[in-house]
């Protein structure tokens, strides 16, 4: 089946995405950043697309120590086993440098990639649409993981990206 990794630093909602993809509860959501202590397939339904979706922590416990170093080998090994991307940031925060890691990795992997502005419900991250816009992934996809604002949205863009 057709594999979508959904990659981006602690805490932004990626499980949070997972779960509501995939109907269960089968992702840790924890407000303690990389609780997702490995990597989670599960079945993913968006509209009538049916794919298999990946979870990702990262940060992963007894990788390489530093954390560029545990960032790149969960993010690489993401990138090596899907056949495209969900980038996702938190529109709250805005970008910070670690985004900016990830950006700078997926920016070299040849795969179709949707950029994901989470936790975008109400009128939150419009302030760091510009910053968004540039990590040189187009316009981030405006989504709220948590109460299912912006799915269409996201099947739109990942219609067009395939
Ligand atoms: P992960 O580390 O990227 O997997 O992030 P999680 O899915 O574990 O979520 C981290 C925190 O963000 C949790 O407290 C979630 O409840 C919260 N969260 C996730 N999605 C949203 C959202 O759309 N809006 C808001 N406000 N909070 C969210
Ligand atoms: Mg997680």
């Amino acid at each position: 089946m057709f594999k979508i990794a959904i990659v981006g630093r602690p805490n932004v909602g990626k499980s949070t995405l997972f779960n509501r993809l995939v109907g269960k509860k089968l992702a840790l959501v924890d407000d303690l950043p990389g609780v997702t202590r490995d990597r989670r397939a599960g079945t993913a339904h968006l509209g009538d697309l049916t794919f298999t979706i990946i979870d990702t922590a990262g940060l992963e416990t007894g990788a390489p120590a530093t954390l560029a170093g545990r960032m790149r080998a969960q993010t690489e090994a993401a990138i090596a086993e899907a056949d495209a991307i969900f980038f996702m940031i938190d529109a709250r925060a805005g970008i910070m440098p670690d985004d900016r890691a990830f950006a700078s990795l997926l920016r070299r992997a040849d795969k179709p990639l949707i950029l994901i502005a989470n936790k975008a419900e109400g009128r939150a991250g419009t302030a760091g649409a510009q910053e968004a816009f540039d990590l040189g992934f187009g316009d981030p996809v405006g989504l709220s993981a948590e109460h299912g604002d912006g799915l269409s949205d996201l099947y739109s863009a990942l219609r067009e990206a395939l």
